[in-house]
């Protein structure tokens, strides 16, 4: 396949980008034939700049819920756009859009918006100190929360301090989250979960029902803010909090990525008990109140709401993970399939270095399917049956390469420093 003018682009960004490019984008971790840059996304496909389609398991890690360029999504964003966007002031948009999360998330009585994931989760952080008077966090190993400082995975250029008071425990384990309740004693401002276990390189772990309901007793025992981190799993799971159909409610929730179906715009929802330490707090920013990303929002609810896209997107989960098994599995591979099948994590047994994922994620794409050898993917609702059905006859393929193969696999170097390092420190 030629990557020319991809690798024409990575060139010229090594010149202007510290290290040609950074953050959960990169390409550092991929197998070489992973295109960096891409130039158009439509529906279910990404185009990359050497003109190549892919069906896309990525979604833009989130983001793509309804489809790339969504039709109705993008006018309501372009009609606010031409009419006013950066302003000096709010739309009422930023209300249409906190009524509208308020009515579909049960939980929430108020939302404040921001633009990323990591402004959501340190609004919450920041609340739960407020509410509380007390520092200290609780939150488990491993568990991805974004890249402030206090919870940036590397801890280089960041201070002590920054990252002090915190207390971590192991998701699901409810002795752990206990002894993390000890640790922090009097000084417990919350206690912060992801509504599943879907960190990378390891199996996902839907959430145990107790560690979810204890973790809402020790937080009323305690004074202390139970938080839900819906970043990445919101609205793919429920048109509610995730947690909600454990009936357990979270006092604050953190979203983005999906909530306006890719337009830049976060948000911090919470309960009337958090309120006044919610608008107590000082958070800003010059983007937070753009309109269009928020008009961009109301359409992508009212999509939610009205349209059968979470079944879809079950439906199309499910048949993927049925294909992909059989496909696997007629190869003589076991294909670890977990989490969600709307969120998914594949990994090969028998491969604690990745080289066979990394290998057969190659295939993948060679076959026009982009997957990813160790992040949870993403379905969204413009996939089809027939990519399903393409997905799964690439699999098929790319497994039949992989057992021609597997005996001349050698372990994968670029791999070396993210297998040798702790996901939280
Ligand atoms: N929390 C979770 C669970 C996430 O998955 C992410 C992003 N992957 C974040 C927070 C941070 O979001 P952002 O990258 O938009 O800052």
């Amino acid at each position: 396949m030629s990557s020319h003018r991809d690798q024409a682009l990575r060139l010229r960004a090594r010149s202007v980008i510290p290290s040609g490019m950074y953050g959960h984008l990169s390409t550092r971790y991929l197998p070489d034939d992973f295109p960096q840059y891409f130039d158009r996304a439509q529906g279910a496909y990404l185009w990359d700049v050497d003109g190549r389609p892919y069906l896309d398991f990525m979604c833009a890690f989130g983001p793509n819920l309804l489809g790339y360029a969504h039709e109705s999504v993008d006018a309501a964003y372009i009609h606010q756009l031409k009419s006013g966007d950066t302003m000096t002031g709010p739309s009422q948009r930023m209300i249409e859009f906190a009524e509208g999360l308020v009515e579909l998330v049960t939980h929430a009585d108020w939302a404040m918006f921001c633009k990323n994931g990591s402004d959501a989760t340190t609004m919450a952080v920041m609340t739960a100190r407020a509410h509380t008077g007390c520092s200290k966090i609780i939150r488990a190993q491993g568990a991805y929360h974004g890249s402030a400082p206090w919870c940036t995975p590397q801890a280089l250029g960041t201070t002590a301090g920054e990252r002090g008071d915190q207390v971590t425990c192991t998701y699901n384990d409810v002795e752990s989250l206990e002894r993390a309740v000890a640790v922090a004693g009097q000084q417990l401002a919350a206690i912060l979960a992801t509504p599943l276990k879907h960190d990378v390189l390891v199996d996902q772990e839907p959430p145990n029902p107790d560690y979810a309901r204890r973790a809402r007793e020790l937080c009323d025992q305690t004074g202390a803010l139970l938080v839900v981190d819906e970043v990445r799993a919101g609205l793919r799971l429920a048109r509610d909090s995730s947690w909600a159909k454990l009936d357990v409610a979270p006092d604050l929730s953190c979203w983005g990525k999906a909530i306006a179906n890719g337009h830049p715009i976060s948000a911090l929802l919470g309960n009337d008990k958090a309120r006044e330490a919610a608008a107590s707090i000082y958070v800003t920013g010059s983007y937070w109140y753009s309109a269009a990303p928020m008009a961009a929002g109301v359409e992508t609810l009212r999509i939610v709401r009205t349209s059968d896209y979470l079944e879809r997107l079950d439906r199309l989960g499910q048949r993927l993970r049925r294909g992909l098994d059989a496909a696997a599995t007629s190869h003589g591979f076991h294909l670890r399939q977990t989490g969600p099948v709307q969120m998914p994590l594949f990994l090969f047994d028998n491969d604690p270095d990745l080289r066979q994922g990394f290998f057969w994620a190659s295939q993948m794409l060679q076959r026009g399917v982009y997957v990813h050898p160790w992040h949870n993917m993403f379905l969204c609702a413009a996939m089809t049956e027939a990519d399903i059905d393409m997905t799964i006859a690439a699999a098929g393929e790319a497994c039949a390469a992989l057992r021609a193969h597997v005996h001349t696999l050698t372990p994968i170097e670029k791999l070396k420093p993210l297998l040798g390092r702790t996901q939280h420190d």
